[in-house]
């Protein structure tokens, strides 16, 4: 079997107001879908009640984020809501040569820096069915300060915004259809030419496919 020197794995990117329920939606796609995997992150944002060093987040201070950014550590960084957010370049990369879809749940700011690096990372972007249930659900969700709730709202619009440098739009509405079309766009992904190759390189030279 030939050595594949490019990445198996598939790049997604999922963005979306915070609210939206993209980490919802998210975590169920990982419980039903093997071979894909979530980035953990690294903020300095403090911990929500229950969230654990390592699951959701890396915890860390302001001082030690800028010292790792400036290290090259980051595949990509921002600023959102007041708090840095950066995804690990390393894992990523070992990762994807390995064969493992991944998932980075980020901003746009990171988004476009992402796709600068992967042309091909499939672009996700989840909306909320109106902006009424947009501040529902980060009252319901009830783990953030109301003063964190309003600066989130506010901001909801100018990430919306963004919504159109994504290849595709999920309306989570109905959370079960949502769910099953995320699912559809990572099981499509992974039908590309150049990830089926990747995946299967000695059927394809067999068959006397290459990859372009
Ligand atoms: P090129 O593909 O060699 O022209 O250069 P790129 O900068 O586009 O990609 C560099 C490497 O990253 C190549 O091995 C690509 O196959 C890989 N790559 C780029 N985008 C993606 C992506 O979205 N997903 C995966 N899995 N690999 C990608
Ligand atoms: P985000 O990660 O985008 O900030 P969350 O995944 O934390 O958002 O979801 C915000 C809240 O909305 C959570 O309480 C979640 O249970 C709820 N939620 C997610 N999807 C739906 C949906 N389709 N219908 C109703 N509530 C939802
Ligand atoms: P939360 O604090 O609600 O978990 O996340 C707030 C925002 O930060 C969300 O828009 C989320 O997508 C974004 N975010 C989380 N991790 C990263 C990251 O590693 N990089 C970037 N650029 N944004 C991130």
């Amino acid at each position: 079997m030939s050595h594949p020197t490019a990445f198996s794995g598939s790049l997604f990117v999922v963005a979306a107001p915070s609210g939206a329920g993209k980490s919802t939606l998210v975590n169920a796609l990982l419980a039903q879908e093997p071979g894909i995997k979530l980035s953990i992150s690294t903020t300095t944002r403090a911990p929500r009640p229950g969230e654990q060093h390592g699951r959701e987040y890396y915890f860390t201070t302001a001082e030690d984020f800028v010292a790792r950014a400036e290290q090259g550590e980051f595949l990509e960084w921002a600023e959102v809501h007041g708090n840095y957010y950066g995804t690990s370049r390393i894992m990523v990369e070992q990762q994807m040569l390995a064969g493992t879809d991944i998932l980075l749940e980020i901003d746009w700011q990171g988004a476009r820096q992402v796709r600068k690096q992967f042309p091909r990372a499939a672009g996700i972007f989840i909306l909320p069915p109106s902006i009424d249930a947009l501040e529902e659900r980060l009252n319901k969700r009830g783990q953030d300060e109301p003063h964190v709730i309003t600066r989130r709202l506010l901001a909801a619009g100018g990430e919306i915004a963004h919504a159109p440098e994504f290849e595709y739009v999920i309306i989570n509405e109905e959370f079960t259809v949502a769910l099953s079309e995320l699912s559809a766009i990572v099981r499509a992904a992974r039908c590309r030419f150049a990830q089926q190759a990747a995946r299967n390189a000695s059927l394809f030279a067999q068959l006397g496919l290459h990859a372009e």
